[in-house]
């Protein structure tokens, strides 16, 4: 109770899902559908699947309906639209998704129309799969929705699916996993298990990482970094995030920017304006860090042989002014005040 004799309640929901987590975990989706009671399988994978998605499809046999290989980022409902369509022909009643964010985004999409159970396999640590958020595009405009019963009912993270990321989108992809659980140990509505979750998961990726990028077939440290990103996506779900996902949502809908490469060379930014006003976040990556968290994130994002700044991604410097503008005047929970003048200073620099 504060002095006031208010009650200060912070609500923390989980959604209800079944996850199998291990090498080798892949195996048991058909054992997954028939628990869900489900005959008739639709199939999406993004071309990076593909060797697991036949492997899956051989073991579905005539369980299989249909094969769908055209998911694309930010889910466009014209495409969900083609999936749809196939859906209607074959008679599928349940959806298993193989990929990143892209293909488990395209399986909610499914999901949300039609009410069918889904299976989730991701390939990233993009962590969606774990969220009851789906994104959709029509016409360039994203709009977001949340309902728990868009999150996949069962997960299956198999680290061997990640062996074939290449050190890119290993290291972009893990920084858009750190940035769920920074973010989630500044929220407004953190609480001690969203705190738990956001430190083993930063801890998980700031220990793992440099390892893996070193060694990107290494086993041992895919299955650490895989688990790191489950947690952070539960930070996602469970949590209001904050500037950083501001940012990345304003300017990658407005100058269409791959999703993880985008978060990847944010985040330090981010973290230079915020932790002076986030003294528990601070703290807790300063000990999992052993240093200056915003050097060390910051090093390891201009790691990354691709783009390393928003400049470089093709955001024209002066359309900066008009993104911080934008953000300042939606105001949402944030450590510190996101002001226009600031914003734009944090966007130049990341230019
Ligand atoms: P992605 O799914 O678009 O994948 C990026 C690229 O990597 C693709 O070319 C893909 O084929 C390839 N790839 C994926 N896994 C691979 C692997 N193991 N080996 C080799 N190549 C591989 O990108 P993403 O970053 O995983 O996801 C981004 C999408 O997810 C966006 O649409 C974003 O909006 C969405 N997202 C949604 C949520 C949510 O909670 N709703 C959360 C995070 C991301």
């Amino acid at each position: 109770m504060s002095r006031n004799n208010a009650p200060h309640v912070t609500v923390h929901e989980t959604i209800p899902c079944r996850v199998l987590v291990g090498r080798g975990a892949r195996h048991e989706i058909p054992g997954e559908i028939g628990r869900l009671g489900a005959q008739r399988v639709l199939l999406v994978a993004t071309r990076s699947a593909q060797a697991a998605a036949d492997q899956l499809a051989e073991a579905l046999g005539t369980r299989l309906a249909a094969r769908f290989d055209g998911p694309v980022v930010h889910t466009p409902v014209a495409v969900t639209a083609e999936a749809m369509k196939i859906i209607g022909e074959t008679g599928a009643d349940s959806v298993v998704a193989i990929g990143g964010g892209s293909a488990v985004g395209l399986a909610k999409a499914l999901s949300a129309r039609t009410g069918m159970p889904q299976v989730a396999v991701p390939t990233t640590y993009a962590g969606s799969e774990v969220t009851p958020v789906l994104g959709e595009t029509e016409n360039g405009v994203k709009t977001t929705r949340r309902d728990q019963a868009i999150a996949p009912g069962t997960v299956v993270y198999d680290p061997e699916l990640t062996l074939t990321m290449p050190v890119g989108l290993t290291l972009t992809s893990s920084l858009n996993a750190l940035a769920h659980a920074v973010e989630a140990l500044w929220a407004p509505d953190a609480t001690a298990a969203t705190d738990a979750l956001a430190t083993e998961a930063a801890a998980g990726i700031l220990t793992m990482l440099p390892a893996v990028l070193d060694d990107p077939s290494g086993p041992a440290g895919r299955e650490r970094l895989q688990e790191s990103a489950w947690l952070a996506g539960l930070c996602l779900a469970q949590t209001r995030m904050g500037l950083h996902h501001q940012l990345a949502h304003a300017l990658g809908g407005t100058f269409g920017l791959p999703h993880a490469e985008l978060h990847a060379l944010l985040l330090a930014h981010v973290l230079a304006f915020n932790l002076p006003g986030a003294p528990k976040a601070d703290a807790r990556l300063r000990r999992i860090t052993g240093g200056d968290p915003v050097t060390v994130v910051g090093r390891l994002a201009r790691s990354h042989d691709g783009p390393t700044t928003l400049g470089a991604l093709g955001v024209p410097r002066d359309g900066l002014r008009a993104v911080a503008e934008r953000i300042a005047a939606q105001p949402y929970p944030n450590p510190r005040p996101p002001e226009a003048e600031a914003l734009t200073r944090l966007l130049e620099e990341a230019w």
